[in-house]
């Protein structure tokens, strides 16, 4: 059999040696505390789960889906913009369903990019952006976000040919993994990067409801000219706790738009209606849902601060997300550290350099992980530390 080269491409998975690892020690009876995943621990709230139970006995809801989402979704998700953000989406040509928004990530570089193209892409970040530019054949132009700025990408950076090649710039704020939030000037300058550019400015927005501290996260599209370059991906995954469902949206340029549903069309046949529709009471009265997570992170958040920074570690509270960025303490790398952890102690912290070089010197935790199984965490720590 031969496979593709864009398969030999794909990087060795820099979480093989790792996953082994911790398989072997659960194998070998170790209760492994993970701080790895950024999957949330609490359930989707029941009454979400009912509307899908309900709307799944409905015949109509067993044949194929609409394209691009059912008009209630559409219309749920650009009112949930509106209220949230205060700007206003056509549902029918400005907002589309997407399969998680991973799936959109992933399959907007089909639409924008050929071969020799180029996609700035922030590092370290969520892999999708640098994976969906290899598949689609076009090469990544790194941004690295480091503590020295801020992790703000510094697009002055950025050399005129390669500006020149680019067609889309990806930016994510709150970030995933560096907790990062951006000033309002970050993202006046990123539409300025755009349209000087011709290129597309594509906003990763997962997390723009799990805030900290009275700070809230805007929309692109509250900036001036964002329209005219932008696309935002929104995900229900974070937010209202439903990694499984596989449900998020995008919004923007409705030209941006219709070419990610035009790839779409080709591959993929819509999202299961009861899922959108459990998503449409997600979007409408999920709110207090929202309220009850941030509170629950919040205290996680203050609990692994205080606890890590008695340890002598340097740990600053993120803004956003639900994860902490932590620099390692002096004389480990990332891997050393997250090895050293996981041999001594059980816990396992994500390696920071898994996200890209300039995270090497980092570990990634992610708070999704109960109260009691951080204390635990905590006193294990305390023992080799
Ligand atoms: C979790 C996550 C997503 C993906 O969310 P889904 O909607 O579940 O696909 C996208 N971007 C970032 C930065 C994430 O951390």
């Amino acid at each position: 059999m031969e496979f593709s080269d864009r398969l030999d491409r794909i990087p060795p998975y820099l979480f093989a040696e790792v996953d082994r690892r911790i398989a072997e020690k659960k194998a070998s009876g170790v209760d492994v505390i993970s701080f790895g995943v950024g999957d949330p621990d609490v359930p989707t709230p029941g009454k979400i789960v009912e509307v899908l139970r309900a709307a799944s006995l409905d015949p109509a809801n067993h044949q194929y889906p609409s394209y691009y989402g059912l008009e209630e979704f559409r219309g749920a998700a650009a009112a949930w913009v509106e209220r949230r953000f205060g700007v206003r989406f056509d549902p029918g040509t400005e907002v589309i369903s997407l399969m998680g928004s991973k799936e959109g990530v992933a399959h907007i570089a089909l639409a924008l990019l050929d071969p020799g193209d180029i996609a700035l892409v922030p590092e370290p970040s969520y892999p999708v952006y640098a994976m969906g530019t290899l598949l689609a054949g076009a090469e990544s132009h790194f941004l690295p976000l480091t503590s020295e700025n801020g992790f703000l990408p510094d697009l002055g950076s950025v050399p005129k040919d390669v500006a020149k090649r680019a067609k889309v710039l990806w930016i994510n704020y709150p970030n995933n993994p560096t907790g990062a939030v951006a000033p309002r000037e970050l993202f006046a300058e990123a539409v300025e990067f755009a349209a000087r550019n011709g290129l597309v400015l594509a906003h990763d927005n997962a997390y723009s409801e799990i805030t900290y501290d009275s700070y809230t996260a805007p929309s692109l599209f509250e900036f001036e000219g964002a329209r005219e370059v932008g696309i935002e991906f929104h995900s229900l995954s974070k937010t209202f706790n439903m990694t499984g469902w596989r449900i998020g949206f995008a919004c923007g340029n409705p030209d941006v738009i219709g070419a990610l549903g035009t790839i779409k069309t080709n591959i993929d046949s819509g999202v299961f209606n009861p899922v959108q529709l459990a998503a449409v009471e997600a979007l409408e009265n999920g709110g207090d849902t929202v309220g009850r997570m941030v509170d629950i992170y919040t205290r996680r958040r203050d609990l692994l601060v205080r606890e890590l920074s008695g340890l002598g570690w340097d740990v600053t509270p993120p803004k956003g997300s639900i994860y902490i960025w932590m620099p390692v303490p002096d004389g480990f790398d990332s891997v050393g550290f997250s090895t050293h952890v996981l041999d001594r102690a059980g816990v396992f912290f994500t390696p920071g350099n898994a996200y890209g070089p300039s995270g090497e010197g980092y570990v990634r935790l992610s708070m999704t992980v109960p109260d009691e199984r951080i204390l635990e965490a905590v006193s294990r720590l305390k023992e080799v530390f």
